[in-house]
């Protein structure tokens, strides 16, 4: 029946964190301001106003987060957008993609939750 089928689907439900990187978050969110320094060389300032020296062919940055993590910071991310060598096409697709599973979540909440509404229904007629 399509009533079990659904609420099987719904128990399968599990939390739902989408997995697009932090600092790509940050790199598209955040106020950063990017000046060109030089070829391949840019100046990043945060939203607080502290300046990072970017290279982004190393790439490097003299940012804590590059320095002790050895991850490309969001500084190097952003820099890369607005240097136009990023790939907003497959960022872009990351994020749809991401969108579509959530909505996939939803739904399949949605359906958990009509049958907990036709349970207490029916629950009624005992009461
Ligand atoms: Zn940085």
């Amino acid at each position: 029946m399509s009533t079990s089928t659904s609420y099987d689907e719904a128990l399968a439900t599990r939390p739902f964190k989408h997995e697009i990187d932090k600092r790509d978050r940050r790199a598209l969110s955040e106020r950063l301001t990017v000046i060109e320094h030089g070829p391949d060389v840019y100046q990043v300032y945060s939203e607080e106003g502290i300046e990072y020296l970017v290279d982004i062919r190393e790439p490097s940055c003299t940012c804590p987060d590059f320095i002790y993590r050895e991850a490309d910071c969001k500084h190097i991310r952003r820099a890369r957008i607005e240097a136009g060598s990023r790939d907003l096409d497959a960022l872009d697709t990351e994020i749809q993609d991401a969108l579509d599973t959530l909505d996939d979540h939803i739904a399949s909440l949605a359906a958990q939750r009509a049958e907990l509404v036709r349970l207490r229904r029916d629950l009624d007629h005992f009461g």
